[in-house]
């Protein structure tokens, strides 16, 4: 039929980019298995995170997840995947044993007056993905994340300034550790030791258009602390993949898929 394909468990990295793509729907795939001795799970093309925390957390172990439970396994490894863990353990990409075909935060946190709430304690495994309180239920979320190139003072002021409306939450998470270190991933070693995200719901257009505003803003007055850079499962529509990797894995990653898919029939959110 001369249509591209493309795979979609949640719809959760959607960049709204599917005319004349077949959408191959993975979401009832979602079977979880845990081996506890060996350390490793399987799990099924559309299988959420939270399900994976659930299975593994009883035996006292973790799947290197992010914030949000009802992102898919696959589609946020496929994309790197940086985990709460990634300072340990690198990348969520770098864990994977085997694809199956066809199947400094506390500082600023000490540092605000009348926090509205302190809530740093021990977190069960099943309930990582509360950390972020991210909405689960389906909306029109839209996010923007920046790299940054530290987190001093002057930043975490003008991040706390003034209100964060209309976003719904703004967050700063702490990279660096294993993340910064050379290994083997697309990516390289992420020099900048924070990230930024900040989330809105674009509900109609006037909000869409005030949360475009205030990210735009918050990003602007960061000034050059703003690396520009931005890890590949972050990227927002209208960004492109060139914003998340380096010039030669860009270059590495078009021969690859010049080779695999030359007509282009396997669609992904943000090409190479
Ligand atoms: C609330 C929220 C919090 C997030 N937090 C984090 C975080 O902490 N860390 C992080 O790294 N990312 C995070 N992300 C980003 C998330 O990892 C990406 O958006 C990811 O691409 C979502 O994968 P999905 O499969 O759920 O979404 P989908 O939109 O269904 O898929 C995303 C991409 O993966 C591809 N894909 C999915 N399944 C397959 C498959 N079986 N085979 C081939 N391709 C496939 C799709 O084709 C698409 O290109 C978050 C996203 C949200 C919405």
């Amino acid at each position: 039929m001369g249509l591209a394909v493309t795979a979609q468990a949640g719809g959760h990295g959607a960049s709204g980019d599917v005319d004349g793509v077949i959408l191959l729907r993975t979401k009832a795939l979602d079977s979880v298995t845990v081996w506890p001795d060996k350390r490793v799970a399987r799990v099924g093309a559309g299988a959420p995170w939270g399900k994976v925390l659930a299975e593994a957390g009883p035996h006292g172990l973790a799947g290197l997840a992010g914030s949000s439970p009802i992102v898919s396994v696959v589609g946020y490894t496929l994309g790197g995947g940086l985990s709460w863990f990634g300072r340990k353990y690198g990348w969520a990409a770098d864990s994977v044993r085997a694809p199956e075909e066809g199947a400094e935060a506390t500082r600023i946190l000490d540092g605000i007056g009348g926090a509205i709430a302190d809530e740093r304690g021990p977190v069960a495994v099943a309930d990582l993905g509360d950390i972020t309180s991210e909405p689960t239920d389906p909306g029109p979320g839209m996010g923007r994340a920046e790299l940054l190139t530290g987190l001093d003072d002057a930043t975490a002021e003008t991040l706390l300034a003034a209100p964060i409306d209309p976003l719904v939450g703004v967050q700063v998470r702490h990279l660096g550790g294993a993340l910064a270190e050379p290994g083997g991933g697309p990516t390289g070693p992420v020099a900048e030791p924070y990230l930024l995200y900040m989330l809105g719901l674009a509900l109609n257009p006037q909000l869409a258009q005030a949360v475009r505003g205030k990210q735009a803003e918050l990003t602007g007055a960061l000034g050059a602390v703003v690396s520009g850079r931005k890890p590949y499962t972050f990227l927002s529509p209208g960004e492109q993949a060139t914003a998340a990797f380096p010039a030669e894995t860009i270059a590495r990653l078009r021969a690859i898929r010049q080779a695999a898919n030359p007509h282009g029939v396997i669609r992904a959110n943000y090409s190479v």
